[in-house]
């Protein structure tokens, strides 16, 4: 069954070698939940489907590298209270681990079954999501079960703080011994906050050894608050990302250009806590390669809505219009080092965003406009 996708005001192809494309008055063929053909709308074959799209712009499906959907509880009132003058420590997260150990399975399923279908509707189609507000093995175990049910990519976050009563040498060795064996047949990551107040270097890389040792791939929470080292550990171990990139010296931007992990920038989350942005324009000057993802995550984040993202970068970061959609597509597959998504080239994935809108620039130009028109996934039309 092929389907013929014609009358596309803009089309973007993101391709990891031929570079970035964009076609004006074009169509694209899907067979077989793949990408099988692109060009002008005049030369397109035949196809056993045909949608036509008015001249709306057409994008990959956003890749959304880096969420924490995996919880319960309500975090309103500490935005509330932080948005009149409080600032943020990572302490807060305890509040939603209480709510998440208390939920039932059922319950935290359907939350993030809702929370999934939320950013598909925003036009994510590939997601990665985190354990982390379980913190004992039963809850840890737990949560990555649930999102390796409804997630395409979970990562094991079990170091994500010290919970209340713990010594954090003695959490670490829970964290590399029965928490990571109980949740590896569910997880392909292992991520680690490696910040002041979470994990210091030491400790960060001794769980990210285990998790490579046992067959994780590595990704870091790092440079969020201030130069916690976790840009200089992400690169030395080789992770595929490290994440936040708010505080970093000369040498951090230099280890970045120098390496292939991905600094991914979270721009609702710097909103959200008003923190300086993360220099994303010396990153890219500098040649390093760049990611936007949500961190939709109910205490400092608490959005999964790529398009607001994308916006933002261009509008507060100083990206191009370019620079923030490949960033959002083919930077969050290379942030899980995926190359079968973020891109429409031939041999992909079929997962197109369509924007109701005549051209992608509109997501900075109308910031906050409902421009999701319609998502497909694999072929499949999900929202
Ligand atoms: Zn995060």
């Amino acid at each position: 069954m092929s389907t013929l996708f014609t009358d596309i005001g803009e089309l973007w192809v993101f391709d990891s070698e031929a570079g970035t494309s964009v076609l004006r008055d074009a169509a694209l063929v899907v067979d077989d939940a793949r990408v099988a053909w692109y060009g002008a709308a005049a030369d397109a074959p035949e196809a056993d489907d045909r949608v036509g799209l008015e001249g709306r712009a057409v994008l990959p499906g956003w890749v959304d590298s880096h969420s924490h959907l995996v919880f319960d509880g309500d975090r309103s009132a500490e935005f509330e209270a932080r948005m009149a003058g409080q600032s943020y420590a990572a302490g807060g997260i305890a509040v939603t681990t209480d709510a998440t150990r208390a939920a039932s399975d059922a319950r935290l399923r359907e939350l993030v079954a809702a929370r999934v279908r939320e950013a598909q509707r925003g036009g994510t189609t590939t997601l990665e999501t985190k354990t982390g507000y379980g913190l004992t093995v039963d809850d840890e175990a737990r949560s990555a079960r649930i999102a390796a049910e409804l997630v395409d990519e979970v990562s094991y976050l079990g170091a994500h703080l010290v919970p209340a009563g713990w010594d954090a040498d003695d959490y670490v060795d829970l964290v590399v011994g029965d928490m990571l064996e109980a949740v590896r047949p569910h997880v392909s990551w292992i991520d680690v906050f490696c910040e002041e107040g979470a994990f210091d270097p030491e400790q960060s890389r001794r769980v990210l050894e285990a998790g490579r040792a046992a067959g994780l791939g590595l990704r870091v929470h790092g440079n969020q608050l201030g130069e916690s080292g976790g840009v200089q550990l992400a690169v030395e171990m080789g992770a595929a990302s490290v994440d936040h990139v708010n505080f970093l010296a000369d040498a951090d931007i230099e280890a970045l250009a120098a390496s292939p992990t991905v600094a991914t920038i979270l721009p609702a989350c710097d909103l959200s806590t008003r923190m300086p942005f993360a220099p994303a324009r010396r990153l890219l000057d500098a040649g390093a390669n760049v990611a936007i993802a949500s961190n939709c995550n109910p205490g400092t984040s608490y959005t999964s809505s790529m398009n607001f993202c994308v916006g933002t970068a261009v509008l507060q970061q100083h990206l191009t219009l370019e620079e923030a959609l490949r960033a959002a597509t083919l930077g969050g597959a290379f942030a899980l080092r995926r190359t079968d998504v973020g891109t429409l080239r031939v041999g992909a994935r079929a997962d197109l965003h369509v924007l109701d809108a005549p051209a992608a620039i509109h997501l900075a130009y109308r910031p906050g406009m409902p421009l999701t028109h319609q998502v497909w996934r694999a072929g499949a039309r999900i929202a």
